[in-house]
């Protein structure tokens, strides 16, 4: 299962990682994460589950060789990051985006849109495939947007669940449509309950 990172000499190391939405398969090098897919994830079989707990002991690495803390850096930041993501949405901005490892795998083009999208969408707010374009410098390129969409590495983290059509309809998602749909409401109910707090402890006028 051990290969190495195509960005340099190291070592590419696989986990497993059991979240609220189904099991995902991370693969990292000591300088970051190279990807983060579903594994089997379907339409048919796709039931969230909230109280499934992230942690380091309910993981699994498969390396042929013992990793070091350098190699689990990465590691540990992603997990760290998925479990604020579906506990506490609302404070997902505070927790620093993971370290990536994109070197020679994707084109400047495709970089550009997936930080774009990382570094300027809130969770719980979506923007459409023209104004990601737009952002990107590239007004023309929404069709190209789109694309580098479906080739995300590293879906949830880098969030193209957030970017939908102008006409406010979701568009496809690869790992499982519905998974769009719930993730965003997941985003914006914890939003909601955070403004309705606010309004219960605003003083009376
Ligand atoms: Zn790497």
């Amino acid at each position: 299962m051990t290969r190495v990172c195509d960005a340099a000499d190291v070592l590419l190391v696989t986990t497993i990682i059991p979240t609220p939405v189904g099991n995902y398969e991370l693969k990292s090098c000591h300088e970051g994460i190279h990807s983060l897919q579903p594994v089997n994830i379907t339409e048919k079989n796709f039931n969230p589950n909230l109280s499934i707990d992230i942690k380091e002991n309910t993981c699994n690495s498969q390396t042929t060789e013992p990793i070091d803390a350098k190699q689990k850096l990465p590691i540990i930041q992603c997990l760290n990051w998925l479990q604020t993501y579906f506990k506490n949405p609302n404070d997902i901005q505070k927790v620093p985006v993971p370290m990536i490892c994109f070197k020679t795998r994707a084109t400047d083009f495709e970089k550009n849109v997936w930080l774009t999208l990382t570094e300027t969408t809130e969770a719980g707010k979506a923007i459409t495939y023209a104004e990601l374009a737009n952002r990107c410098g590239h007004q023309k390129a929404s069709r190209a947007v789109g694309t580098a969409m479906k080739k995300n590495p590293i879906p949830l983290i880098i969030p193209c669940h957030r970017v939908i059509r102008s006409d406010g309809s979701h568009g496809n998602y690869s790992t499982c449509n519905p998974m769009k749909g719930w993730l965003l409401s997941h985003e914006s109910k914890q939003k909601k309950s955070e403004e309705e707090i606010d309004m219960l402890d605003a003083p009376e006028m």
